[in-house]
């Protein structure tokens, strides 16, 4: 039986376009991954969308003057089609405001509030008297007690970056009027999160494979005790409370954004027409649910969620939560309101997606930040891509072309150097395989890489262009070994650089199955002697300088870093 696998990336907040740390964190990972686990045949699903909710989207429709929705339905439409123009290949990707997903949250919420796991609690809030509401800890403003910054958040200081309470900022002023806040006491309603630290511990042990970064992480919040947590809002957009004492409250974000992953699921089956097909995977303990997220975002994914799972009852439970490091930028620390970030449709202006997916991978932040910087990515593209890859691809072929009339040449007598090349794509595909299944795109990059190095060293040694004229047979099957290495290749590829991948397919005329090559058939693929092959044309174009540098201008003239 296929294995089942269900896998999600973390939902992109609707306030701002995709950047580079975005892709890198999550997004490609998770491509890489599914598109890997497709070619294996898993029956495997990609779910995504865009969340929605949150005081950030209130703060930027208020600055912009525009509703909350026009502002979540411009960056919707944003980032869903930088997703589709860098192949990141959803099964579905939906978005928090759809009555859809209000509807199941509510649910949820009630079910968990049924069964005990949600009380409410009297708070103590900043209320503005001037506009007459309360104020999200966003909404207040002030003098960092920290740095005596003028201009600090409720929640966080931008410019010491220290976590902050509202009641300690230095003359709190509301955010909407400037006028100063008063305390006032309200109710808000918590998720019992104490109730299941027992529970949330034995199943983590559970989870001996999880990366370091998770299990430190939530080691750490164990140790400090889990504490109930807030999971409603004074606010007029999100998912409203489903109790008539709550009335003008909504759920946090945080709390309805994990449950965008069912919703989507739920969105994508309706739009199947086989609208139950959801529970097949959310309601079946086979299946494994791989939560692929920023290390921002480690709490919830590995604590949070899974009380809340853990008391609604009817659901799985993650198997996996391959959480990333941060992705810096040129050394810096990526900020977005900065503007120190390379964004995502500003990169597709001037390169095709390939590439970066391919730094994006081979860089990955996995068990440490990593760095992007211009000139890393243009060495990659040109020494390893062009110089390595295409390369091969393109003098193999073009000497094909001249010699072969464009077919597949007949191999015979084949020598140890031939059967190889043969060997070494089968344990390439073992090697990647292997590396993918351990979410070690780094390392699996580098395997494709490496592959493509044994190509090129053995069309060196193997000297066709030598060869043809004293021992035609010779050189003949030297490049009918090489095109069955580049078909490897070709599929090899594909969960890296699907585009590319694509294209060499095209190059070689290779013959498509609906469902593509299997994983494990890769190293027995043939194209036979007499194939004709297609059009050929350069597969990687080298990155001149002073595009480069045009990037780096345009990243240090817009930021104020
Ligand atoms: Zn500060
Ligand atoms: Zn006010």
């Amino acid at each position: 039986m296929a294995d089942k696998i269900l896998v999600t990336a973390a939902l992109p907040y609707a306030n701002g376009p995709l950047h580079l740390g975005h892709l890198a964190g999550a997004y490609i990972p998770a491509d890489v991954y599914v598109r890997y686990q497709r070619l294996k045949g898993s029956d495997v699903i990609y779910i995504c969308g865009s969340d929605e909710h949150g005081v950030p989207i209130t703060i930027r429709a208020d600055r912009e003057r525009a509703s909350p929705q026009e502002i979540v339905d411009r960056y919707h439409g944003l980032m869903k089609e930088s997703f589709r123009r860098m192949g990141i290949r959803f099964d579905n990707y939906s978005r928090t405001s759809l009555p859809l997903h209000h509807r199941i949250s509510r649910d949820f919420f009630l079910r968990l509030h049924d069964q005990g796991h949600i009380q409410p609690h009297e708070v103590q809030q900043c209320y503005c008297d001037q506009c007459g509401r309360f104020l999200p800890d966003r909404y207040i403003e002030g003098e960092c007690p920290h740095c005596q910054a003028p201009d600090a958040r409720g929640d966080q200081c931008e410019n010491c970056g220290r976590v902050l309470e509202p009641e300690h900022i230095i003359s709190p002023r509301c955010k909407i009027c400037g006028s100063a806040p008063r305390t006032r006491t309200t109710t808000h309603w918590y998720f019992r999160l104490s109730s299941f630290q027992r529970q949330l511990v034995e199943w983590q042990k559970g989870k001996p494979d999880w990366r370091g970064n998770v299990r430190e992480f939530s080691s750490g919040w164990f140790q400090e005790g889990l504490s109930d947590r807030a999971i409603t809002r004074d606010l007029d957009w999100g998912v409203e409370v489903p109790l008539v004492e709550a009335k003008g409250k909504v759920l946090y974000v945080w709390f309805d954004a994990p449950i965008g992953y069912l919703s989507s699921t739920v969105e994508w089956a309706e739009n199947l027409g086989d609208p139950d097909r959801w529970r097949r995977y959310w309601a079946d303990p086979k299946t494994r649910m791989i939560h692929f997220i920023g290390k921002d975002n480690i709490v919830f994914h590995a604590i949070v969620w899974p009380a809340m799972l853990m008391g609604h009852g009817e659901f799985i439970l993650p198997d996996h939560i391959p959480a990333n490091e941060f992705l810096n930028i040129e050394g810096k620390k990526l900020s977005t309101s900065r503007n120190w970030a390379v964004w995502v449709d500003e990169y597709l202006e001037t390169f095709p997606p390939d590439p970066l997916r391919y730094h994006l991978a081979s860089n990955a932040p996995e068990s440490k930040d990593a760095d992007f910087t211009w000139k890393d990515f243009q060495a990659r593209n040109n020494n390893e891509l062009a110089d390595v890859l295409g390369n091969l691809v393109n003098r193999s072929l073009t000497f094909v072309e001249k010699q072969f009339a464009g077919q597949v040449p007949p191999a015979a007598d084949l020598t140890d150097g031939d059967r190889a090349i043969h060997a070494a794509i089968s344990e390439a595909v073992t090697a990647i395989g292997r590396s993918l299944d351990g979410f070690q795109l780094r390392k699996a990059t580098g395997e494709l890489m490496n592959l493509a190095r044994i190509g090129n060293r053995y069309f060196n040694d193997s000297a066709p262009w030598a060869a043809i004229r004293t021992d035609r047979r010779r050189a003949a099957t030297t490049l009918h070994t090489v095109i069955q290495l580049q078909w490897a290749l070709s599929a090899l590829m594909e969960p890296f650089m699907p585009f590319s991948a694509e294209r060499l397919r095209q190059m070689l005329n290779a013959p498509e199955s609906a469902a593509g090559p299997r994983w494990s058939e890769i190293p027995e693929m043939r194209l036979p002697a007499g194939h004709r092959l297609g059009k050929r044309e350069i597969l990687f174009h080298k990155i001149e300088d002073d595009v480069i540098q045009a990037q780096m201008d345009r990243l240090r003239g817009n930021s104020s870093v």
